[in-house]
């Protein structure tokens, strides 16, 4: 099964909150206002929507073998 890869840029982030209603299990909202990746259960379609939905293209997913 691919791996994958998931980041964020914690600079361009606005904090909008899109990503965590995606995506609630890889996704919260942190103390300072921006998205936090929790990699618990890292369900790869849910974060590529997050990724899609994300308005400032924060969220990378990529596979990595
Ligand atoms: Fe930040 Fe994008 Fe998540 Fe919005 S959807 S909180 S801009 S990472």
């Amino acid at each position: 099964m691919a791996k994958y890869r998931v980041d964020i840029d914690k600079d361009t982030c606005i904090g909008c909150g899109v990503c965590a209603s995606i995506c609630p299990e890889n996704w919260k909202m942190d103390d300072d206002g921006k998205a936090n990746f929790i990699s618990k259960e890292s369900d790869v379609d849910c974060n590529k929507d997050a990724a899609e939905n994300c308005p400032t293209t924060s969220i990378k997913v990529e596979e990595v073998g």
